[in-house]
């Protein structure tokens, strides 16, 4: 599974500028593949480099390509995005969804493409037919056109938030031992510790405890304490305490 089977389609772009900070919505998020349909201004473009700031990588590895069809060989599943509801109603997905069926896709090791249409006049019906999916940003109805990059924006970023939905999974399993939760043995310790230091610098009465040591148990037990956390805190009770005696 992996951001890099996703691709972004962009059709018949018109102004250069659009393409490179599509690049950097992209790269921002993680995704490289880019994919140019027809584009007016052919890459380099100096307005595109500008405006991809950084992502001048994505703009030299970006295909273009003559037709749709092309741009899309290989996809196992076509997103196509549009700033307004079409005559012809289709599977509609709002960009959460999307994401989260492009993860996963991917996670079946399968290729996905977000298509975006053209500034003035967004995706004609016959492309939007080539699409299994069709994604509205359900932005206000009044003015519903988001600029072309600011909408791969919005979707790429659902994209990442779906991906790293699935991350948490691989990182409990790659932090071997630094920030396992603490047991509740060990946590026993400390409070026992803790009330021993409490003790000796007469914070704690044992004669008139009141409910001190359950409150503090309340509040450490909220915390979740982590193995390296619990070493700080029985560090800093031990050093205390060396320090009371000197
Ligand atoms: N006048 C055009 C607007 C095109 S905006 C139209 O009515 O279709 C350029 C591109 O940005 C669109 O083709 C689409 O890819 C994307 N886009 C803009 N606003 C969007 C929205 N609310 N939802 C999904 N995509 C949007």
């Amino acid at each position: 599974m992996s951001l890099s089977f996703i691709r972004v389609v962009l059709v018949a772009t018109t102004h250069a500028g659009n393409i490179g900070a599509t690049a950097r919505a992209m790269k921002n998020m993680g995704l490289t593949q880019l994919v140019l349909v027809n584009p007016k201004h052919l890459l380099p473009n100096p307005e595109a480099s500008a405006r991809a700031s950084g992502a001048d990588d994505l703009l030299q590895n970006a295909l273009t390509v003559n037709t749709l069809e092309e741009a899309l060989t290989g996809c196992h599943i076509v997103l196509g995005t549009s700033a307004r509801e079409r005559q012809i109603p289709w599977p509609l997905l709002n960009p959460r969804e999307a994401a989260q069926k492009a993860i996963e896709s991917t996670i079946n090791n399968q290729q996905v493409a977000f298509v975006f249409g053209r500034e003035h006049a967004g995706l004609t019906n016959e492309e939007l037919q080539q699409c299994n999916y069709h994604i509205h940003i359900p932005s206000d109805e009044v003015f519903s056109s988001l600029n072309v990059a600011a909408a791969v924006q919005v979707i790429t970023y659902e994209t990442r938030m779906a991906w790293l939905e699935t991350k948490p999974l691989e990182k409990a399993t790659s932090d071997k031992t630094a920030d396992q939760p603490c047991t509740h043995d060990e946590l026993e310790r400390f409070y026992k510790h803790l009330e021993q230091l409490l003790v000796t610098i007469k914070f704690l009465d044992p004669t008139q405890p009141k409910h001190l040591m359950t409150r503090i148990r309340k509040l450490y037990g909220k915390a979740q304490l982590s193995k390296v956390e619990m070493n700080i805190l029985r560090g800093i009770l031990t050093e205390t305490e060396k320090s009371l005696r000197k």
